[in-house]
């Protein structure tokens, strides 16, 4: 019988998730269905049943949800557990199992491009919320980086460094400070909306310092070039953005429900044809 398959959150009329996991169900010969639904927060505890019920094979959690469903499930695995947050559930025979998958799907966009950071490079994030927690989370796996960061509130970055990094290896920067060290950088990420479609069309940190060798990520991807983009391409600097970590947060989802890992480099082309035109 064809499972269940889905996304949680509100709003998620925008969401990319069904399209990519209703096409990559059937390339792989799945008849199972992907579906996004729209659960408010005073629904979450009645959708989470429900799908239970319905013996769903596994579902996407996005925003508001992904803290407030930790305790409706029956676990969560370490990577959950580091990030403080769940994007993804597994149904394991009947048991809710809790995981994040933004991690892997951030760092595999990077590698994917040969952008990973190596040993002795330094890496400012820019932000502290939960897209800077996965990256954070992501980075300490990696041995002999320094990872900095800087945000709008700097005691939220303070929280953040405190978590994954040891004092001598991670400074907590003002904007204004981080703004005169750019050039340090072998790697600055945006992980905050600042100068995704919606928000002021802003730049995340003042950019008359950075350099070519500097490579800058965004991890928004509406829209694809945001102005710290642009602005990293007018002085020929390596620039990534947000897409192909979303196009591999799902793809490990989907290898954690099926066990297969999806074609990822067909996905960023088909959606880039038919969902950014
Ligand atoms: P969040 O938890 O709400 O955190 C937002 C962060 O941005 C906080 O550090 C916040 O600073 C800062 N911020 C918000 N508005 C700001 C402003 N006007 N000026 C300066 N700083 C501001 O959000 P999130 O879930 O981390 O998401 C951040 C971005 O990442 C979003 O654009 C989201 O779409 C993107 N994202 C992309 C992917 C992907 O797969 N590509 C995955 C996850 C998230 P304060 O601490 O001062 O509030």
């Amino acid at each position: 019988m064809p499972k269940l398959y889905g996304v949680i959150g509100d709003p998620i009329d925008h969401s990319l998730s069904p399209v990519m996991h209703q096409k990559w169900l059937r390339e792989n010969g799945y008849d199972d269905h992907y579906h996004a639904f729209r659960v408010t927060k005073d629904q979450l505890e009645d959708a989470v049943r429900g799908l239970r019920a319905l013996g769903a094979g596994g579902f996407n959690v996005t925003i508001p949800h992904k803290t407030a469903i930790i305790p409706l499930l029956d676990d969560i695995d370490e990577e959950a557990e580091v990030i403080g947050a769940v994007n993804t559930v597994i149904n394991e025979n009947g048991r809710l199992v809790g995981t994040n998958t933004d991690a892997i799907g951030f760092m595999k966009s990077l590698e994917e491009k040969g952008f990973a950071p190596e040993a002795g490079d330094s890496v400012l994030v820019i932000g502290a919320g939960g897209a800077a927690r996965a990256v954070c989370a992501a980075l300490a796996k990696r041995a002999k980086i320094r990872v900095d960061l800087t945000n709008r509130t700097p005691e939220a970055a303070e929280r953040l460094s405190a978590r994954f990094f040891n004092s001598n290896e991670s400074a907590v920067w003002t904007l204004e400070e981080a703004e005169k060290r750019l050039a340090q950088y072998r790697l600055i990420i945006n992980a905050t909306p600042v100068g995704m479609s919606g928000f002021a069309d802003a730049l995340p940190v003042r950019t008359e310092r950075l350099t070519a060798h500097t490579i800058c990520v965004d991890l928004i991807y509406r829209p694809l070039k945001t102005r710290f983009l642009e602005a990293a391409e007018q002085i020929g600097a390596p620039a990534l953005n947000g897409l192909p970590m979303l196009i591999h947060q799902g793809a490990a989802a989907f290898q954690r429900w099926l066990g297969i890992w999806p074609d990822t480099f067909n996905m960023e082309k088909y959606l880039l044809e038919n969902y950014f035109q």
